[in-house]
């Protein structure tokens, strides 16, 4: 199946012109002989969801039988790439994709010794001796990313986050992962980013612990970036955050609206990632609001992760009647979608 579109190309174009698109998913200027007319004035080749966890309650906490319902949604308004960052027990590694749903990239099990994560997620906690076995565990289980919690807060005592794993655990583990293929993806909210990024992580997810300095060596690495805005901001807003811990977040919102547009600008992968509080629209409009462009923080909800992960070879369109650069909420209101060469809507 190909398809042709008159429309503005997102999330660079201008003007509008004519499209074709291929069973891969490539965009041509020249005619492809019986192509299907979509709607739409703009075009966009699929939005993706850098940080999220197809088996996880929207509360944050339940554990769920992988969400199905969750995640038709998703591909009905046009999110046709899931970078699944951890489940409990692993259960995203047993996703069959079919016809025409998301690509799903997993991570397997959440990494965290106990008592070190949420205990509802953590059903199958890792010691620090254990950490590189199970890591590479999961990626033998198909898993292309594995997710570390690098630091948490230990809420019995009351006290902020510390790190989970002394970081040469962190550095052997990260080596066996790359050997075989895989990267590791780390939750990181406090300063020893610095060590993580040198380590070689591959991905920092939240990052509220960052600083220019890490930015740049991130830059030089092509180490990517999840500031997950969203779960960031309904902890900051919600009254049922402590007010010690909502300071804290406000204070870091600040700082992130200074180093996004530096962590671009110096050419850092900034993916947009929901984490449990989707929709993607909101993550792009607080992308913007901490200093992207709107051309910026729409390429971070679709082209950069794509490209970050190496996403080739699926048609993945989507259309809108108006501009999303103007009103990311249009996001949510697409009026074609294509997943993997099916046409969704
Ligand atoms: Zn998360």
């Amino acid at each position: 199946m190909t398809w042709h579109v008159r429309a503005v190309g997102l999330p660079y174009g201008e003007d509008p012109g004519d499209w074709w698109i291929d069973e891969s998913g490539e965009m041509h200027d020249e005619p492809i002989a019986d192509a299907d007319d979509l709607p739409g004035e703009f075009v966009l080749p699929g939005l993706a969801d850098a940080h999220a966890h197809p088996a996880i309650g929207a509360d944050g906490v339940t554990p769920l039988a992988w969400a199905k319902q969750q995640t038709a949604d998703w591909g009905d308004i046009g999110v046709c790439l899931i970078r699944d960052v951890g489940s409990p027990g692993g259960v995203t590694l047993d996703i069959t994709p079919t016809a025409g749903s998301p690509l799903y990239v997993s991570a397997g099990r959440f990494l965290a010794p106990a008592g070190r994560y949420f205990p509802e997620l953590l059903v199958e906690p890792v010691e620090v001796e254990e950490l590189t076995a199970a890591a590479v565990a999961e990626v033998d289980k198909g898993a292309t990313w594995v997710k570390v919690i690098a630091d948490f807060p230990n809420f019995e005592a009351g006290t902020g986050p510390e790190p989970n794993y002394p970081l040469d655990v962190i550095a052997a583990m990260i080596e066996a992962v790359h050997a075989k293929g895989a990267r590791v993806a780390a939750h990181c909210t406090i300063d020893n980013v610095d060590a993580l990024v040198a380590a070689g992580i591959d991905s920092i997810e939240h990052g509220s612990g960052l600083t220019e300095d890490v930015i740049s060596d991130m830059a030089a690495r092509g180490t990517a970036w999840t500031p997950t805005l969203s779960a960031m901001t309904a902890l900051r807003d919600s009254p049922d955050t402590p007010a010690a811990i909502r300071d804290r977040i406000r204070e870091s919102c600040e700082r992130l609206g200074d180093l996004l547009p530096t962590a671009v600008m110096l050419g850092v992968p900034v993916l947009a990632g929901t984490d449990t509080y989707g929709p993607i629209s909101k993550e792009v409009a607080l992308l913007a609001e901490l200093g992207l462009t709107p051309t910026q923080a729409l390429a971070a909800a679709s082209v950069w992760p794509r490209q970050y992960l190496g996403v080739t070879g699926r048609a993945d369109i989507v259309t809108y009647a108006h501009d999303p650069r103007e009103d990311p909420s249009q996001l949510d209101n697409p009026t074609a979608v294509v997943v993997d060469g099916v046409r969704r809507r």
